[in-house]
């Protein structure tokens, strides 16, 4: 991408609706290089139609986004590329289960042109190295835990070398055993600088890695700060009121 700016996320009066029902009213959010900010809030607030709209995967019905300096409304603006740069992990993995680990990795950045054969598989390797994987490389992805699998979708947006990453509940459909090497994964991802917005119901790992903590509540931030003031100090009463059902 072009320019480097400070913010790399810019939001700005951000708005959806699905039909008469307003999900997101009116959130505002800068987003700065390197920075961790974790969402935290009640079911159906939000978090997932607000993730899916930094990445254009759901179109906005108002206000404004900005990725490192590209306006995601503006006709200028070739989504594609942008979304090269933007890294996203479902909570169902959406890898190609009948495709080895290897394909899965290497499949994006051949098919767009982006690297060659080799170039992508060194790649590859080298981050199903990371996320401690190495010996998965040619089975199918099928025959994996959902912990392992989660690693493999990881290492796959890495190999994509994206500006920002988004993790939607990443450990929400796993078991319990597979959450801590998932976590470890992306606190490991985090420590080396990338900037990444982060929904999780782990609040160890918000108080441990976030840089920032929103509290989403009926599509609105209601309230946000470092992960101390959050959980700690929470000023609002649908925030303690939250944090007492989950901690
Ligand atoms: P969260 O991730 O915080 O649980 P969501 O963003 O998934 O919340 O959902 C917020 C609201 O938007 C819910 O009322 C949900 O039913 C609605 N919603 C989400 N996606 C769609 C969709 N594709 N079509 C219609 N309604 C949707
Ligand atoms: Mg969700």
């Amino acid at each position: 991408m072009a320019k480097k700016t400070e913010n790399i996320i810019k939001v700005r009066d951000l708005q959806k609706s699905y039909g008469d029902n307003h999900v997101i009213k009116g959130v505002d959010l800068d987003v700065k290089r390197n920075q961790v900010m974790v969402i935290i809030g009640p079911s159906g607030s939000g978090k997932s139609t607000f993730l899916r709209m930094l990445n254009h995967l759901e179109e906005p019905t108002g206000g404004n986004i900005n990725i490192d300096g590209h306006d995601l409304n503006s006709k200028e603006t070739d989504i594609n590329k942008v979304r090269e740069k933007i890294g996203m992990v479902f909570q169902h993995f959406n890898l190609f289960n009948n495709l080895n680990v290897i394909d899965n990795l290497t499949l994006a950045p051949r098919e767009l042109g982006l690297m060659s054969q080799e170039e992508a598989e060194k790649k590859a390797r080298q981050y199903l190295k990371r996320v401690g994987l190495s010996d998965k490389a040619e089975v199918k992805v099928d025959s994996l835990s959902g912990g392992q699998k989660q690693r493999v979708a990881i290492a796959r947006s890495l190999v994509m070398n994206p500006d920002v990453m988004l993790f939607d509940e990443p450990t929400s459909a796993l078991d319990p055993e597979m959450v801590g090497d998932v976590l470890g994964v992306m606190k490991d991802v985090a420590k080396e600088g990338m900037t990444m917005l982060v929904v999780t119901h782990e609040m160890g790992f918000a108080k441990e890695v976030a840089d920032h903590v929103l509290f989403f509540d009926q599509g609105h931030i209601i309230e946000q700060g470092t992960p101390e003031q959050i959980f700690d100090h929470p000023q609002h009463k649908r925030t303690q009121d939250f944090l007492s059902k989950v901690l």
